[in-house]
């Protein structure tokens, strides 16, 4: 591999020349004179084949090694605010510097400033699973560096994406006749789907004339949708004062009497109801919208309807899952995500779509550059989102699925389920903790309440304490949210590596600081 290192001026085209041929001739000939003068450019060695094999093994040994110990790691770093920074020079380097010095600084300054979301004990946020599969997947693909845009710029590439997807659909139960394409992640998704949603409703005029004529559409989601909706209303153009954030049921998954009495009363105001998001697995709880009452409500006013299962959607393997996509006939478009709990690293977002014209006309843009000639119909994914360039992400999907199997797969799902219920069991059999919403996956949400507490405040600070205590053990690493106003502790049981040890564990920390603090 070779580096350039400095040039000087390398064209002498000058402004008088008209013609663009002559033009081009000229400097292609002044560049050739100047290469073989050996003038132009200096090459340096970086890392030759030989090199790259040796440091490649060094890492691959490196690899299987923080996945062999990366329970060993304190799971949240430990440095504070510019311990990292303070270590790097502001400059970038003139010189090549040495792999085997780079190598060490990643360990010596890189690694301590890590959070390890492959550890087992992390059940914070939601996870971003790997798994060795999709790690040997993700260096293949850095190798072939493909840009797979189009049919043409990789058609294996377009092809395994369609058989994946549609892999995917079968696995999860997406209806027949629907469209499976990869984004990167549930928030460009959800906007696609808007976009989409916004230009059918409005003839495809909004993207020719902009919004004249076509304001005042209305989108619903629940009070615990996800902030990817906000942000997807704001960027689509139509405005977050037409975001609806409908009431909850007591189990914080959307009310379809308020969700409809929402849409009579923007109509009676002459706002124009466009589309409704409904959740799979909320965030701060993984509560699940009734999907079937929701699509009524759309199809009785023509509204598109979008479901986000970011995180929940992998539980759909389990046909005793299912009962969340009961009604999923009426649903437009379908979001999970396989970089959360489908053992894929991130990113990989899997998209379905019920009408793929309405997708690929709303994103389709053909420069002569990108016109190709194929004999027979293919998908150019381009057209399929918001990005030109797309990473060749189906290949991971692949060596997962083929790695683990379906039965693989689901077995470890069902296991997360399981861990996260006996842990919910635990908390329910205890004196002093008490959940806070139910487990229909595998997120506890749970606080630390005894008998003699019961300000609200202190209850608060009390399991913000427990929060921090926790964490800062670098044993755990578990994360908060509020529901209905009440600070809950999140404890999520999704990771690849997870035992029932790593659960016992964390709930022998969490309530024995619990104690302690008191
Ligand atoms: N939707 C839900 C319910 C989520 O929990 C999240 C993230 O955790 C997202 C969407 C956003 O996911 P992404 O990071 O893939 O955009």
């Amino acid at each position: 591999m070779f580096i350039f290192e400095s040039n000087h001026n390398t064209t002498n085209t000058s402004e008088d020349k008209t013609n663009t041929n002559k033009r081009v001739a000229d400097t292609m000939r002044t560049t050739a004179n100047a290469v073989a003068a050996g003038k132009q450019w200096t090459y340096l060695p970086v890392m030759d084949n030989e090199d790259f094999r040796r440091h490649a093994h060094e890492l691959v040994d490196w690899m299987a090694d923080y996945m062999n110990s990366v329970r060993e790691f304190p799971v949240l770093s430990q440095v504070h605010p510019g311990d990292i920074k303070k270590q790097l020079p502001e400059a970038p380097p003139a010189k090549s510097e040495s792999f085997d010095k780079i190598a060490h600084d990643f360990n010596e300054i890189i690694m301590p400033g890590m959070t390890h979301w492959q550890s087992p004990r992390f059940h914070g946020y939601f996870p971003a699973n790997s798994s060795p599969p999709s790690v040997l997947a993700e260096m293949l693909m850095a190798t072939l560096g493909a840009q797979c845009m189009i049919w043409q710029t990789s058609p294996a590439a377009a092809e395994l994406e369609e058989v994946v997807m549609n892999w995917l659909g079968q696995m999860i139960g997406i209806p027949d006749g629907w469209h499976g394409v990869i984004q990167d992640t549930a928030s460009t998704a959800t906007l696609t789907s808007l976009l989409t949603a916004r230009e059918l409703k409005s003839k495809f005029q909004i993207s020719n004339k902009g919004f004249t004529g076509n304001e005042g559409f209305t989108i619903y989601g629940s009070t615990e949708t996800h902030s990817s909706i906000d942000k997807a209303v704001r960027i689509a153009g139509l405005g977050t004062d037409c975001l609806r954030k409908v009431a909850v049921t007591n189990e914080y998954a959307i009310d379809p009497a308020a969700l409809a009495a929402a849409i009579e009363q923007d109509l009676k105001n002459n706002f124009k109801p466009l589309a409704v998001v409904a959740t799979l697995g909320t965030t701060g709880s993984t509560a699940i919208d009734p999907i079937k009452e929701i699509g009524e409500i759309c199809r009785r006013h023509g509204i598109w309807f979008h479901v986000d299962a970011a995180f929940a959607g992998s539980a759909l393997l389990l046909e005793d899952m299912r009962w969340m996509i009961e009604g999923i006939e009426q649903v437009d478009t379908f979001v999970f995500n396989p970089h959360k709990w489908l053992f894929t690293n991130f990113d990989c977002s899997a998209y379905y779509v019920k009408d793929k014209e309405a997708l690929v006309r709303t994103f389709e843009i053909l420069p002569e550059y990108l016109k190709t000639r194929e004999p027979s119909p293919v998908n150019n994914y381009r057209d399929w989102g918001v990005p030109l360039g797309r990473r060749f992400r189906a290949l991971k999907l692949w060596f997962v699925i083929r790695s683990y199997g379906v039965d693989g797969l689901k077995s470890l799902v069902k296991k997360h389920i399981d861990l996260a219920h006996e842990f919910a069991s635990w908390i329910e059999s205890s004196d002093d903790f008490e959940l806070l919403a139910p487990v229909p996956v595998a997120l506890v949400c749970f606080r630390y309440h005894p008998g003699d507490i019961d300000d609200p405040v202190e209850l608060d600070k009390y399991n913000e304490r427990i929060l921090h205590e926790v964490n800062r053990t670098g044993d755990i690493f578990i994360t908060h949210t509020k529901l209905s106003g009440i600070y809950s502790l999140r404890f999520v049981c999704a990771n690849l590596r997870v035992e029932h040890s790593d659960v016992e564990t964390a709930w022998r920390l969490i309530s024995e600081t619990a104690r302690s603090i008191r």
